[in-house]
């Protein structure tokens, strides 16, 4: 299911038909995929599709919006600050997923929805200061918030996030902060490691989260390769890039 070898310079032909025609059957099968494993796991709330588009040119957003996507991910500030200025006249949301400099802040607040990436105090505070900014000069709404955890065993040697042990203290942080609102908990499995494992253990620590903060209901968690573990596990968002988009471009 991960890698049908879809040819990514095909997109530039015919206008794009031929693009858009390949990214409907992509996300006809990912939605299958979410509605069956939203079945079986017995759950009656299914999870938003966050659509991943890093890599992806602008226009693929576009034709994703007109098949119905409402939510994507980027996860380099650059990247997707220049998308959503050349979508400006589209109606979408944008998450922010990757690692955040606290020097990117004052930028990611101008067009994300959420960033689903906060793994240490000092990015609260960028993230603080660039919100109040950007709320006096736009009115912009409050910053949707989710907290990174690792599920490595060594936190955060391969695949980011805070130490399970620190997420009360940012999220306490958070909550406590004008212009942001604590939604949950983000997270990637381990890479090599059985995700039913790692989802399971993301369920725990989002269970004592809600125990403190309520409202934190989120749990971002699924990618393309394990989604359906995700579902299991009560994610609330999923975030799928390469099953949908193909794999990535070398250049972005
Ligand atoms: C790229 C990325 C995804 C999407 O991964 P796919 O395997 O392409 O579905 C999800 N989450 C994060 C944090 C990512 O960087």
């Amino acid at each position: 299911m991960t890698s049908l070898g879809y040819d990514n310079d095909q997109r530039q032909d015919s206008g794009g038909d031929a693009r858009s025609a390949e990214l409907a059957d992509r996300l006809g099968l990912v939605r299958r995929r979410i509605e069956a494993a939203v079945h079986a796991a017995g759950r009656t709330d299914p999870p938003k599709l966050i659509v991943v588009t890093k890599f992806h040119p602008a226009a693929d957003v576009r034709r994703l919006v007109a098949l119905g996507v409402t939510d994507v991910g980027e996860n380099r500030d650059q990247e997707a600050a220049s998308k959503s200025v050349e979508l400006a006249d589209v109606d979408v949301r944008w998450h922010f997923i990757g690692q955040l400099q606290s020097n990117k802040a004052k930028s990611v607040v101008k067009y994300a929805h959420s960033v689903q990436s906060i793994d240490r105090p000092q990015v609260v505070d960028a993230l603080v200061k660039a919100i109040a900014r950007e709320k006096g000069a736009t009115g912009r709404s409050d910053l949707d918030c989710f907290i990174q955890v690792s599920l490595d065993d060594d936190a955060g040697a391969h695949r980011g996030g805070a130490d399970p042990s620190d997420v009360e203290v940012l999220a306490e942080k958070i909550e406590s902060a004008d212009g942001l609102r604590l939604s949950g908990l983000m997270a990637v499995a381990p890479l090599g490691a059985d995700p039913n494992a790692a989802f399971e253990k993301l369920a725990g620590i989002s269970e004592a989260l809600r125990a403190v903060h309520p409202a934190a209901t989120g749990i971002s968690a699924g990618m393309s390769q394990d989604l359906e573990a995700a579902v299991t596990f009560g994610a609330t968002h999923l975030r799928i890039g390469s099953d949908i988009l193909g794999s990535r471009p070398a250049v972005g």
